[in-house]
């Protein structure tokens, strides 16, 4: 079928074929967990009574938004949270962490990010890089230490003493831009278990990025008091236009509000204007589209695995978010990686994707994209920073033909695919 629509080699398809055969037992587990997450979602949205008025936006300031607050019921049922922040008025997801911590912490108190250094955004957020003056945690007084992950784990017993005193424990779910795997609800349960053990009155804070409805459950289930994410990843199913989330327990999301908006005000206020349905819609499919994006990633590592580069995770490993990192090991690979994704993209196609700077990362970074909604990479994805070993990180799908279709042509054109 493939070949019907796109000029791929025999060998190319043939490199499907292998990469197929692997992959069958590992979507059948991927399906397993749509299943159980849709029904969830049916559940909560049952469960709160979603009404068909929930689904229209207030203007001006939105006080007694019942669609918003109806919406915000139905995310904090669904991953068993005491209440949640779901707004379009978060601009990305390093904007909704940025209002985590600032929500959580006080000058003088004391963050420990026990899964090494946090993803390239959040070290402007924290104060350890990027411009001074800009307002950084830092430069509020707030104090800062991280234990580096050991051989891809946390250092559980070094988390745990440098938590004692510390205020908020700081978990970054998914791999991010690093050679690691991402935490499965149950090793943050097993995190969390020991930092309270240390310090019982140490708030347990989660970036769940990417991690959203990979696994039957969330890390608000299993220990976390809170977590953010974005809605043009996951929990957005491809339709949300933009916005972030905060769910956990009441009093914390409460604070947060009240730095989101203005200390007073807090979450009573911020009109919904046009977006609450995309919002409900979006994440209401958010389940099938993880599915399908995950099977992009496991695809990706069976079929780069075969062609003789490194990958991570490996096809067969439990997933816990829907990055894929591929170690191209030159410039020109990784660039010619992104040019195919770019190339078999719904929107762009014919664009050519370059690396440049970014704001609030330390090397160049080369993104592809041809998305519905801009840098959502819920859709199909790949990006990289500039630097040894030149790692492509790629993730989203939201269907899986054409993820595949694109990944295969990113692989053919990268000059991946050897003639058999
Ligand atoms: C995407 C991501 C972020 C930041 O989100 P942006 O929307 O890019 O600002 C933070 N942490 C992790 C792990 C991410 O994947």
């Amino acid at each position: 079928m493939l070949q019907e629509f796109f000029p791929f080699t025999k060998a190319a398809l043939a490199a499907n074929n292998a990469a197929m055969l692997r992959c069958k037992e590992y979507f059948e587990r991927t399906d397993e967990i749509k299943e159980y997450n849709q029904l969830k979602m049916l559940a909560a949205f049952t469960g709160c009574g979603v009404a068909y008025n929930h689904l229209q936006g207030s203007t001006g300031y939105g006080t007694g938004d019942s669609g918003r607050d109806k919406l915000e019921q139905v995310f904090a049922m669904l991953v068993g949270a005491e209440a949640a922040l779901f707004r379009h008025q978060f601009s990305s997801g390093t904007h909704t962490l940025a209002v985590m911590l600032f929500g959580l912490l006080r000058p003088g108190q004391r963050m420990v990010a026990v899964t090494g250094r946090p993803y390239d955004t959040l070290q402007s957020v924290i104060g350890l890089g990027g411009q001074a003056g800009n307002g950084s945690l830092k430069e509020f007084g707030i104090l800062y230490d991280e234990i580096p992950m050991v051989n891809g784990k946390v250092d559980i017993a070094a988390a745990a003493k440098a938590c004692e005193t510390a205020n908020v424990c700081y978990i970054q779910r998914s791999r991010g831009y690093a050679n690691r795997n991402a935490l499965s609800p149950q090793e943050i349960e097993e995190i969390a278990a020991a930092v309270k053990m240390a310090n019982p009155g140490i708030i347990v804070a989660v970036d769940n990025c990417y991690g959203e409805f990979t696994q039957k459950s969330e890390p608000t289930q299993h220990g976390a008091d809170i977590m953010a994410g974005s809605l043009i990843k996951n929990p957005g199913g491809g339709i949300a236009p933009t916005g972030g989330y905060i769910a956990g327990k009441a009093h914390l999301v409460e604070r947060c509000a009240h730095r989101l908006t203005a200390p007073g005000v807090g979450g009573e206020i911020g009109a919904t204007l046009d977006v609450l349905r995309s919002l409900y819609l979006g994440l209401y499919y958010a389940p099938g589209v993880v599915a399908e994006a995950v099977k992009a990633a496991i695809y990706a590592s069976a079929l780069f695995d075969n062609l003789g580069l490194a990958v991570s995770p490996a096809f067969n490993a439990q997933r816990n978010d829907i990055v894929t990192a591929v170690e191209t090991g030159s410039a020109e690979a990784l660039l010619g990686l992104c040019k195919g994704i770019q190339a078999a993209s719904p929107v762009d196609s014919f664009a050519i994707p370059e690396a440049s700077p970014m704001p609030g990362y330390e090397d160049d970074v080369v993104m592809a994209a041809g998305a519905f909604t801009t840098g959502a990479s819920i859709e199909l994805s790949c990006d990289g920073p500039m630097r040894p070993p030149y790692t492509a990180y790629m993730q989203g799908g939201l269907n899986f033909a054409s993820a595949q279709a694109g990944i295969l042509l990113a692989a053919q054109k990268a000059g991946l695919i050897k003639n058999i």
